[in-house]
This record gives C-alpha cells, structure tokens and sequence, in this order.
C-alpha cells in the first residue's frame, strides 16, 4: 500500500460529489427495479387527477383508512383521508406528539399538462369529424400530432347524472389522432418556428369518417360521432358544455433500456411523487408528528382554483383537524415542515448547453433537492433557509438517501414554478425535493428507477 499524498488526504476532507447510486448501492438496483413494478400499474390508471384520487382512495381504504369526520375525536395512530372535489385527497396519519408540536407536510400534484376539449368542441370538415382542443399546462405543441390519444373525463347530464368517460385506454378501445404533414408536403411548415410547428389552432383530435345513413341531413360526419357518444355516454352535443373532457396520450408505462433502469410514462410530472409519497404514508404507521400527505390538481396552470394549492382547501381541513385535538392552526402551521415534492428537469446530455451541469440533477443521483425554483432572480421562489435545508439533508442521510442538488437549468435560460411558495406564505418551512425527469412534459416522460426508489426512502426518512 502506498501512502496517501496530503493532497489527497486533504481533498477527501474538504470536497464533495455526487455519485449514481449504482456506484455507491448497487444492491439497490434490483430493489428499484422491483418497486417500480406498482409505479407502472399506478401510472396507467391514473392519467387524471380525478383518476388518480379515486385509485388512491381505493389503495387507502386497503390500508385502513377511513373518511375523515370533522368534529370526531381521533387519537395517534389513526389514519385518514379527506377528499376535495374529487380533484384532491389528503392522507393524514396522527402521530404521537401533539399536533401543535408541528405536522410533516409532503404535496405533490397529480395533473399533468394535456389537451382539453374546448366547450363547444365538435365540428365536421371535409367528412371528417373532430374535436377543438386547449392545451392545459406547459405543452410543446409539436409533440401531440400523430400519436395515439385517450379521452378521459367527467361529464353532467342535463338530468343531473354524473357520467364518467375513458375511451383509448384498454387494447380494444379506438383511439383518436391530430394529424401532421407528410415531408412531401411540409417545406413550408418547415420554416415555422418550432413553438408554431403545429399551432394551438391546428391542435384537433379525429374522432371519426363515416357518414350517418340519411340523404336528408347535413354534416352527416359530426351526427354519426354524436350518435355514437350518445349511444355509448348518453350525452348530447349540448352536454360538452357540462363537460371536464380530457385528452392524454393513450400510452402505457414501459421499462426503458436493455437494463430496464428507466421508465418511460406519460405525466410523470408529478404523479412519480405522488406514488412515492403515497407508498411512505402508507409504510409509516406509527410517526411522531402528524404526516399529512396532500395530492393537489392545477399545479400546471398555476395552482389557482378551489383544487388548486393556492386555494383555502389545506387551511380548512387543518382547521378540522386542530379542532378535533384542541390545536390552534397557526401554533401548527409555524412549526411544520413541508417538502414540496415535485419533479425537477434531468441534465440531458443531448441538450447539455441549456444547463449548469455543475448544478444541475443527473439520472441516477437520487431525489433531487431544489433550495428555489422560480426565473431569472428567483423570481416566484420560496427559496429554502439554509436551517431548513440542514434538516432535509441531515433525515436524507440518517437514513443513507441517496440525493442531490439541482437547478431546473442554466440562470438565463428559463424558470418554472412549484406549490413551495404557497405553503411558505402559510408560514410552513418548505423545499422542494422530488424525481429528476427526462423530457419533461412530453406525451412521454423518462425517469430513473434508482431516483424513484431513493424519493420514496427520502420520504419514508421524512415521516419518520
Ligand atoms: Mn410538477
Ligand atoms: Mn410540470
């Protein structure tokens, strides 16, 4: 054995990186592999928010939850679930120390950008029917022509009946498609730039080619598709307007890699932290603060809206449960902490120049801790206290989290946002930490295994 320079030794003592957890725990490649087997099954049944509640409903139910009742008296230990208009559900388990002593906060969001149905949207043209579309969240509005497309949503019928609707996803469903330009025929839509390459206009789903079977009628293409959703839903081209209708891409998860160290998933931002924190709650049954894990909608458009997180809906359902213990909210609130668990944008090695790679989250690295989001000068961010991001890291690695840091990309190149800011404005510690992503908000997203194994250990540790 040869001696250790004392440069070496020094440089061991002071500097810091960030390793892929392959290197560091190999042993947890199979067990990524092996967790990730439910993520796949949840993603696919829960493309909406509306969706995604309900299965989580149901999972929670198994697990011993039962529907919170303001004004009943609950103890440490029992479990909880409170849901918001079919948009949200907040799972609470009770822990041991009171809850004026400060809960355990964790909020992901489970909308993901989509295309949906304007109010009056069918129309015929040429013999062909189709449906207007306005995209919701921050979509790259080239992406969505020529794949397959599912139809999701909520409809009120005029007599008051609720009539949930899901055509594309099972192996014999159709499916429906906006069309592109052949390249025969596209040198001029070539020049457009990349944000125009298909417009917000041009964005309009296919639902049919054949004509009703009557000479006396006109736009026989569009009576023929209503004929059919009427037989099918019961609906009337009047209902659109009572409508929540959604379209995503009609894709299953599926493992990326001859290694299957990826997964590729539609709306992975942010359900990929939903099923992780969902999995902690589930796994942490006797915590000594109150955990309360809360599945939000809106965060793509802003958070506004009664299921929004910039909505009262938290505060009131805090209220209900300070009540029950005799707490006063604000005493809860100023002493909590949140983790505002949401995706962050993977350093693409295809695209490196729009990153810092020195601060940016790398595939493989673990959940990624993001002190502020925001644009340009944090503009919009919460930005972490340094006390606070001490405690994240300090649970991180008591319990061998692997992790690491990231910023979405280079100062000047762009921004986004989280829900941080509004449990800050609560009074609440909060930081963001969550799965880096690959493709962010395309028809189809990529993650790392090894990070969603390593968010659900951070918030396991976070619980606990
Ligand atoms: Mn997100
Ligand atoms: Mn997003």
């Amino acid at each position: 054995m040869t001696k250790k320079s004392e440069g070496k030794k020094l440089k061991e003592q002071l500097e810091f990186s960030f390793e892929h957890i392959g290197n560091t725990h190999p042993e947890d490649v199979e067990k990524a592999i092996e967790f990730c087997e439910e993520y796949k099954t949840f993603m696919d049944v829960s493309k909406t928010e509306r969706e995604c509640c309900s299965y989580v409903k149901g999972l929670a139910e198994k697990q011993g939850y039962k529907a919170f009742s303001a004004g009943k008296k609950y103890k440490s230990g029992d479990k909880v679930y409170f849901i918001n208009r079919d948009k949200n559900i907040i799972l609470v388990t009770f822990g041991k120390k009171p809850l004026e002593e400060g809960v355990r906060f964790n909020i992901a969001h489970i909308d993901s950008p989509r295309l949906d149905l304007k109010p009056f949207p069918l129309y015929e043209k040429d013999e062909v029917a189709y449906l207007k579309t306005h995209y919701y969240g921050g979509i790259r509005k080239y992406q969505w022509g020529t794949i397959p497309l599912a139809m999701h949503g909520t409809v009120m019928l005029k007599d008051g009946t609720k009539v949930s609707i899901c055509v594309g996803e099972d192996d014999n469903d159709p499916k429906f498609v906006i069309s592109d330009l052949l390249p025969h025929l596209s040198a001029k839509q070539n020049k457009r730039p990349l944000n125009e390459g298909l417009k917000g206009e041009e964005l309009n789903i296919i639902i049919g080619n054949i004509p009703y079977q009557d000479e006396e009628v006109k736009e026989k293409f569009k009576l023929q598709a209503l004929k059919l959703l009427n037989d099918r839903f019961g609906m009337t081209e009047k209902d659109f307007t009572r409508a929540e209708i959604e379209m995503v891409p009609a894709v299953k998860a599926a493992d990326i890699g001859f290694d299957r160290s990826l997964v590729g998933a539609y709306g992975q931002d942010d359900k990929v932290c939903a099923f992780t924190a969902v999995k902690a709650a589930f796994e942490i049954t006797a915590p000594e603060f109150t955990i309360i894990t809360v599945l939000t909608d809106k965060e793509e458009i802003g958070s506004e809206g009664n299921t929004g997180m910039a909505s009262k809906a938290l505060a009131h359902f805090v209220e209900d449960i300070c009540e029950s213990f005799g707490a006063k909210p604000r005493n809860v609130y100023r002493h909590s902490m949140c983790l505002s668990s949401d995706v962050n944008a993977a350093y693409d090695p295809t695209f490196a120049d729009v990153f810092d790679k020195h601060n940016s989250s790398l595939l493989g690295h673990g959940p990624v801790l993001t002190k502020y989001t925001g644009a340009r000068g944090k503009s919009g961010s919460n930005d972490a206290s340094a006390e606070t991001m001490y405690k994240v890291i300090s649970f991180m690695e008591k319990e061998d989290v692997c992790w690491q840091i990231g910023e979405l990309g280079k100062v000047d190149e762009g921004g986004g946002g989280t829900i941080a800011l509004f449990m800050g404005d609560m009074d609440v510690d909060t930081v963001d930490l969550g799965v880096p992503v690959l493709a962010m908000h395309a028809p189809f997203e990529i993650t790392s295994k090894l990070d969603i194994y390593h968010t659900y250990k951070a918030f396991c540790a976070f619980y606990r």
